[in-house]
């Protein structure tokens, strides 16, 4: 029985191998079901997930309440254009996002279904409402993979092979004003930043420069773009990054956690913030099912009070990690709230798989970091847990075989 179970596995890896579009460097496991921290393989072996899906399971896997909302309204409306028919559901929704909104001024909603799309509604709302063209993103930024998005993330290896992009984006070093201050001219319409900067290696902006940056934006009267993608919906401590830092964004860009496991995104933005009607849509962008399920995991985190637990969980797991650097691999540890990373002085590649086979979920972020986006209801002990594993792994080393996700 166990056998037979294992051939499907192989067989049904194989198929995921040889069908899908190729673009993946996964790791030799399947995932069958999850259940708040924790997820199982196809042979029953449990792990505790510090990857929730690069960030999404923040209320944890298949959250009941998240899971109940999406089988009501299943049975009751899925789809229902946004474009043509107002529905309750997506007025519900819109209006919670406006009521967690950092600030007083994110007043207007556009709902989309990923990351990269609400940082492609961003990017045209911008252009469309200060008729400029230039948009300045900063050096290790991630905005998606779409080609507006990923003319605004910097990793060359991912926008290379897709040149030309999108005219008049440039980069600019993350977390320096000067820099900022000279590439900004008459032809800027907007800055778009991470406040705690996530796939290139979990950096949180040096103190003041985000204050800086509203300042600047607002003294140019350019809008200020926030992109709270991986950073929003309590992960960093609090609901939104930014209000660590006291700003307010002109237009707020989110997604990953926001539907807690249903694919869908948006972007808030300021009530003046206008563009013509028919300028912008989308088919799925706001959806009765995907709102239902973003309202519960809202709710549920506002409920049980998750992003003050991330910042209580986090400074404990910080702590913790900090005290790996005896670790002649170590060389750091960062983070906010329970968006962390373990920086090596070498691959990560290798000590993530090593994790794995310690029943340890996590993540790569650039080359050399391991990066821990864990559910928000992560234990003290389950923390416990992934520290003594990685006290485990870490004085290994690597056989020289390169592992399929050091490039991540
Ligand atoms: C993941 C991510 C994106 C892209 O989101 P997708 O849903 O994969 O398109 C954009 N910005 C940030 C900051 C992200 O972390």
């Amino acid at each position: 029985m166990a056998q037979f179970a294992q051939m499907q596995t192989e067989q049904l890896r194989e198929i995921e191998e040889q069908h899908s579009s190729g673009v993946y460097a996964k790791r030799p496991l399947m995932l069958v079901r999850g259940e708040g921290t924790r997820v199982w393989d196809a042979d029953g072996k449990e792990y505790l997930d510090c990857a929730t899906g690069i960030g999404v399971a923040a209320v944890g896997h298949s959250n009941p309440q998240v899971a109940q909302s999406i089988a009501d309204q299943a049975r009751t409306l899925m789809t229902c254009a946004d474009a043509h028919f107002y529905n309750d559901k997506r007025a519900e929704l819109i209006h919670k996002l406006v009521e967690i909104a950092p600030g007083e001024r994110l007043k207007r909603v556009f709902l989309c279904n990923s990351g990269t799309e609400a940082n492609e509604a961003a990017i045209k709302f911008a252009r469309g409402f200060t008729k400029k063209p230039g948009i300045i993103a900063a050096t290790r930024g991630f905005h998606g993979r779409t080609l507006g998005a990923l003319t605004a993330t910097w990793n060359p290896k991912y926008r290379k092979p897709f040149q030309p992009l999108l005219p008049n984006f440039q980069h600019v070093p993350f977390g320096q004003i000067e820099p900022l201050e000279s590439a900004i001219n008459e032809e800027t319409a907007a800055v778009l930043l991470e406040p705690v900067q996530g796939e290139g290696g979990i950096f949180p902006p040096p103190s003041g420069y985000l204050k800086a940056v509203r300042e600047l934006c607002t003294r140019k009267n350019i809008l200020l773009i926030l992109d709270e993608v991986q950073t929003g919906f309590g992960r960093t401590g609090k609901m939104f990054a930014c209000e660590h830092f006291s700003v307010e964004p002109d237009i707020l860009c989110m997604a990953k956690a926001m539907g807690g496991g249903m694919p869908i995104g948006a972007i808030l933005l300021r009530e003046d913030i206008v563009i013509a009607k028919g300028l912008h849509g989308s088919t799925f962008g706001g959806n009765p099912l995907a709102c239902a399920a973003a309202l519960a995991a809202i709710r549920y985190i506002e409920q049980n009070h998750l992003p003050e637990r991330a910042a209580e969980t986090g400074r404990y797991f910080l702590e913790q990690l900090n005290k790996l650097k005896e670790h002649e691999v170590v060389r750091e540890a960062r983070g906010m709230g329970l968006m962390l990373a373990l920086q090596l002085r070498v691959k990560s590649g290798f000590y993530l798989q090593r994790l794995m086979e310690h029943a340890i979920l996590a993540l790569p972020a650039s080359n050399t970091v391991i990066r821990f986006l864990p559910p928000l209801e992560i234990t003290h002990q389950e923390v416990d847990r992934v520290i003594a594993a990685l006290n485990s792994v870490l004085p290994e080393r690597p056989d020289g075989k390169p592992s399929a996700e050091e490039d991540d």
